[in-house]
């Protein structure tokens, strides 16, 4: 995994939040959200709420290491619900516990709507494949930035489970992309740090626009 370029060359001062309201067409979605210029106002409205308690790009926790976790209590339990809710409403296809603020290794993940929240405790990369692939990124972390990722097609994933259950997860398409970048956001790496650097300063250009875009004239 490559080390994080220094703070400095990614200019990352802390950047204020973007106020909700309309002007975030385009903003924040992870990857698979569907477009938030076809939300209805409740479901906006929800969102916005969510996404305020997701740190976002600038916030010192989102370059940490999360540490493991060792108790499977009641605490971790409701702190991974509380995570499979806020994606939820964040309409997000996943979501780090570091992206709240939260430095353990715990992450969650729902590719499909209709399926269940898939909690990962001390997740592990057992296996990447050399086979890679290129798909475009988004971070509810980093308003307004859609990035070509490249990364392995297929991952094998060993965790725990909310209740300390051993997993194994065997993934590809979108299921092994998400779960490769919150285990990013786990190691304090963003997508940021996987594109060029040309690609890096467009996307430091889209963010400041978008939060721009979202401030009041
Ligand atoms: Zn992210």
């Amino acid at each position: 995994m490559p080390e994080p370029e220094s703070a400095e060359e990614l200019e990352e001062e802390p950047l204020s939040p973007p106020r909700s309201e309309d002007a975030d067409v385009e903003v924040e979605h992870e990857v698979g959200a569907p477009p938030v210029a076809e939300l209805d106002p409740e479901t906006r409205a929800r969102r916005d709420e969510a996404l305020r308690h997701v740190r976002k790009f600038g916030d010192p926790v989102l370059r940490a290491s999360a540490v493991e976790v060792d108790s499977f209590d009641e605490a971790l339990a409701a702190e991974i619900e509380r995570m499979g809710e806020l994606m939820h409403d964040a309409l997000g296809v996943g979501l780090a516990a570091t992206q709240l603020g939260v430095l353990h290794r715990v992450l969650v993940y729902r590719v499909l709507v209709e399926d269940p929240v898939t909690a990962l405790v001390n997740p592990v990369l057992e296996f990447s494949s050399e086979e890679l692939a290129i798909v475009e990124e988004g971070c509810l972390s980093i308003p307004g930035v859609h990035v070509e990722v490249e990364r392995p097609a297929q991952v094998r994933v060993r965790a725990h489970g909310a209740s300390g259950e051993e997993l194994q997860i065997e993934a590809e398409g979108l299921e092994a992309r998400v779960i490769q970048h919150e285990i990013d956001h786990l190691n304090g790496v963003l997508i940021i740090d996987r594109i060029s650097r040309e690609q890096r300063k467009e996307a430091m250009r889209a963010m400041r626009e978008a939060l721009q875009d979202a401030s009041p004239a």
